[in-house]
């Protein structure tokens, strides 16, 4: 395998904050041409077996993964984790307690949004929850659309729900070294999801990548509907600096939401070690 595959290995199904099922989501990858493909829910690997099936059932190759929500310098961080074995318990306790605090969070949000006057929040947003483990500020999102208060979820994001806005409640989740450790330990490869979301200064960047190689870290996603096509060249230069192998994925999340779709973004720029080249026997075919 090269760099000139079509891998989309980030994206969200109902299991946490997508609105597709993992079968939906395999038949759109398979349509949109992905050759390799990876469901990666937030702190959950429950739609692991289905999304195997559906691949295989698509004659698509695919790769286990999740997302894992990880506080490191204050900020929320996310480390994908991409091929290890979803019947490690470790991992999975792993995954359970990261995920366990979302829904006194959520209350928290609801309460917080309830004093600007939007009332039944936390109500409104669990219509629009697949999984009631995984309560997430995306079902806020959409039941602020739903019921008018923004016309779409880029401007939830910007009134609401972030730092300083109403509905942000700070959260501790794992620390990076746990969730590399949890990741590798099972088989898998530890990945730094979309680095340019993180606003860091350059010596918080240089921290995040040094430490999360220390951990054991390997790559770090280059091609992302998270990034600009300034940034794609930014991080492929961070991936040859730091030696860390380079990942591709949209992070679909919703057909009406997301504007990146699965399997459409450019492919790695070829200089760069693929993270399915290190992964090649982990694959499922
Ligand atoms: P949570 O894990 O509950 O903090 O929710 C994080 C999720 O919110 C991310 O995975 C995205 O799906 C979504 N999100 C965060 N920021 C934005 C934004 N600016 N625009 C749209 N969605 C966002
Ligand atoms: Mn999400
Ligand atoms: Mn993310
Ligand atoms: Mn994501």
């Amino acid at each position: 395998m090269t760099s000139i595959l079509n891998a989309d290995l980030h994206c969200h199904s109902v299991v946490s904050d997508g609105t597709l099922t993992p079968e939906d989501l395999a038949a759109r990858a398979k349509a949109n041409g992905v050759e390799l493909w990876a469901l990666t829910d937030h702190d959950e690997i429950g739609g692991q077996n289905r999304a195997a099936a559906a691949a295989r059932a698509q004659g698509m190759a695919y790769l286990t993964g999740t997302e894992i929500s990880v506080t490191f310098a204050d900020t929320t961080v996310h480390i994908v984790g991409l091929g290890f074995d979803p019947d490690d318990a470790q991992l999975a306790q792993g995954l359970a307690a990261t995920r366990g605090g979302r829904g006194e969070r959520a209350h928290d949000m609801a309460a917080q949004l309830a004093q600007v006057g939007i009332n039944g929040a936390y109500e409104g947003a669990l219509q629009f929850v697949g999984n009631p483990a995984l309560i997430s500020r995306t079902h806020f999102a959409r039941f602020l659309v739903e019921t008018g208060v923004c016309k779409d979820t880029s401007e939830v994001f910007r009134r609401y729900l972030t730092e300083g806005k109403p509905g942000y409640v700070p959260h501790r989740w794992a620390s990076l070294g746990d969730a590399v450790r949890w990741i590798t330990e099972a088989g898998g490869m530890a990945v730094i999801a979309h680095p340019a979301r993180y606003k860091f200064s350059a010596n918080e960047e240089f921290a995040l990548f040094s430490e999360f190689k220390q951990h054991g870290g390997r790559a770090v996603e280059v091609v992302t509907g998270s990034h600009s096509a300034a940034e794609y060249a930014t991080y492929a230069a961070m991936a040859q600096e730091f030696g860390l192998a380079a990942s591709r994925g949209s992070d679909f999340h919703s057909p009406d939401e997301s504007h990146t779709d699965l399997g459409t973004l450019p492919l790695l720029p070829g200089a760069l070690t693929p993270v399915w080249e290190l992964l090649s026997d982990r694959i499922l075919r």
